[in-house]
């Protein structure tokens, strides 16, 4: 009896700790633990790949819906859930969420208050990506660069970090990273010409731990990147979550394009934008950079989900990063190193005719030659836009496949005459460039595609007349998922491409 009495007076006091606190082994072991979903993209690896098979290619068909929870929000979902104990977690860009799992029920509602002239500094629409649980709070940033941490259990504030000023172009829309008892975020804003960065913060305090700047400053490496003083305008925001590898202790995190999408002004390869920092999660040193799109002229983000594998080739089993960039090519680089592996076209690309695996350096096609050397009109591919943008892809470890929402739109593109790059003034959107979006086919905008990261080959590819703008999920239910413009939840056949089931 008295042992069984304290037992039940144990497990009252240790219950709520064990519900709602989430330890750092915890989010390690996200992947692996389906009853959950702690970390952005279903993992520090980022695969968005769920073990589970009770929803397979036999019972889809049985899917229903069980109840709705509407975001009372007409601007547009960005954001992915997190589910923990029942409980499910969402963002947009003016509340955060707890709502029961099971029957749709709020549990809590915190709404984010921002100033409405935040809006103006905002380029590409006013979202949020999602949050991160860690020890009992729920973290997430706001659109006036503002990051904060809510008790999960009630969504009560615990702190509050003023992290960039909007008036000079700095906004967040990116879900934090949390790593060992550090939140990591980026900022947006290379479009109104902010100098991006990635910090830490300390998960308990609030306290700002470091800053890594992905823009050198005037006198400082990489600053010889950049024609005069057009670092300090250079862009290179930081908008999409990293990924983490806690064997090599490395955080894996892509920069934007830099700033303005006009070269002429800023000769030079432009460092660190549009590459990956793997950098150290505690202190935020870099111990490897590799860049995608030097001198990028087009608005390349390489911001993109930078998914962790291990993939079989050569005879050897290769610890490697997939990303599919805006740029249009599928990139697979060495975790540990940042050594280029392979880079394959996914959708039409002219900017470059490939990427030079000796030196990991794209050679640029006479177009972009054209547009450097002369700011002359050309025709490009991809657009803007991206071969795909920044929805992300999922992998899938039983297949060694990507699933890519891919977009078949380029650009009709000529920069503005040098004269006019000066124009840009810090805090306000600038892109010194002229631009008309144009397609070959206006009922195959977009096609969902399967490829294989180390061959580029497409296993399959269903066509869309307007591109998905929506992620992916691949489950081991043989199960792709992911959502149409028009409204439509859909799941596919992972090996054959086939719609099986929407609503
Ligand atoms: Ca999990
Ligand atoms: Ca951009």
């Amino acid at each position: 009896m008295k042992k069984s009495a304290i037992f039940i007076l144990l497990m009252s006091i240790l219950v709520p700790a064990v519900i709602f606190a989430q330890s750092a082994e915890d989010l390690k072991k996200d992947a692996t633990t389906p009853g959950d979903v702690l970390t952005y993209g279903m993992g520090y690896n980022q695969q968005r790949f769920s073990p589970l098979t009770r929803i397979n290619r036999k019972t889809v068909k049985r899917l229903v819906p069980a109840w709705a929870y509407s975001m009372t929000n007409n601007l547009g979902e960005e954001a992915q859930a997190l589910v923990k104990d029942g409980v499910i977690y969402i963002t947009d860009h003016d509340k955060t969420v707890a709502v029961d799992a099971l029957t749709g029920k709020e549990i809590w509602k915190a709404i984010v208050e921002y100033p409405p002239e935040t809006t103006r500094v905002v380029c590409c629409g006013i979202v949020n990506r999602g949050g991160a649980l860690f020890d009992g709070k729920f973290y997430r940033t706001t659109l006036d660069a503002q990051v904060i941490a809510l008790d999960s259990k009630t969504g009560k504030e615990v702190w509050r970090a003023k992290s960039g000023d909007p008036s000079e172009g700095y906004s967040m829309t990116v879900a934090p990273l949390i790593v060992d008892g550090v939140v990591i975020v980026g900022v947006s804003g290379a479009e109104f010409g902010v100098r991006g960065y990635i910090e830490g913060y300390n998960a308990s305090t609030g306290e700002r731990l470091w800053r890594l700047y992905t823009v050198p400053a005037p006198g400082e490496p990489g600053a010889e990147t950049w024609a005069g003083d057009s670092m300090k305008t250079g862009g290179g925001s930081a908008w999409i979550t990293g990924s983490y590898d806690p064997e090599l202790d490395l955080v894996f995190w892509g920069t934007g394009n830099p700033a303005p999408w006009n070269p002429l002004g800023r000769k030079g390869d432009n460092l660190y934008t549009n590459s990956i920092l793997a950098f150290k999660p505690k202190t935020g040193a870099v111990v490897w950079s590799y860049q995608m799109t030097p001198n990028d002229p087009f608005d390349y983000d390489g911001v993109n989900e930078l998914i962790l594998a291990d993939l079989k080739f050569d005879g050897a089993v290769h610890k490697v990063i997939l990303q599919a960039n805006r740029n249009g090519f599928l990139y697979v680089v060495e975790r540990a190193t940042g050594k280029l592996l392979a880079a394959h076209k996914f959708v039409k690309v002219n900017w470059a005719d490939h990427i030079d695996l000796s030196t990991g350096r794209p050679v640029w096609s006479a177009e972009t030659k054209a547009v450097l050397d002369q700011g002359a009109k050309v025709n490009i591919w991809p657009s803007a836009f991206g071969g795909k943008n920044w929805e992300p892809m999922a992998f899938n470890p039983l297949a060694s496949l990507v699933y890519i929402n891919a977009v078949n739109v380029g650009w009709e593109y000529e920069p503005w005459p040098m004269d006019q790059v000066s124009k840009l003034k810090v805090g306000q959107l600038f892109w010194g460039v002229k631009f008309k979006a144009i397609t070959e086919d206006p009922n195959r905008r977009g096609d969902l595609k399967a490829i294989n990261p180390i061959t580029g080959q497409t296993k399959w590819e269903l066509p869309l007349k307007s591109p998905n703008m929506a992620g992916t999920l691949v489950t081991a239910g043989g199960l792709v998922f992911t959502g149409q413009l028009t409204g439509e939840f859909m799941a596919i056949d992972s090996e054959s491409g086939k719609l099986l089931w929407q609503f």
